[in-house]
């Protein structure tokens, strides 16, 4: 791969994400539903991009049965659209792992919270 390859990337105007090949777009367009992309040229002066995606991980901690348990969650956020992309969820207790996946509205609360705290974030950057 050239380096000069990833001056130009394809920018998904739905979710942030920016794509070095024509092939990703494709995969991209197919898996997500997403068919709004822009060509962008880095090297011109004065495009200004959103930013790229930050990756995190978090860890929640849940009391159940009186026993200590978390979820650890690795995401990745994109501050243009606010979308969350989850790479992976782990629990310390498989009972945990079973409470939280039947229920889908603590489902929401875990990704509601997550949602807020990465907001709050953006907002105190400076
Ligand atoms: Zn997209």
């Amino acid at each position: 791969m050239h380096a000069d390859d990833l001056k130009i990337v394809w920018l998904c105007y739905e979710c942030g994400r920016r794509f070095a090949f024509n092939s990703d777009v494709e995969n991209h367009k197919r898996q997500y539903k997403h068919s709004k992309m822009k060509l962008c040229n880095l090297r011109a002066n004065g495009v200004s991009l959103p930013p790229w995606f930050t990756r995190g991980r978090m860890s929640l901690g849940f009391s159940l049965n009186g026993k200590m348990s978390r979820i650890i969650v690795e995401y990745e956020y994109f501050p243009s659209s606010g979308a969350i992309n989850y790479v992976d969820v782990r629990y310390t207790d498989s009972k945990l792992e079973s409470t939280v996946e039947d229920d889908s509205e603590m489902m929401r609360n875990i990704d509601n919270y997550l949602r807020k705290l990465l907001t709050q974030n953006m907002f105190a950057r400076p």
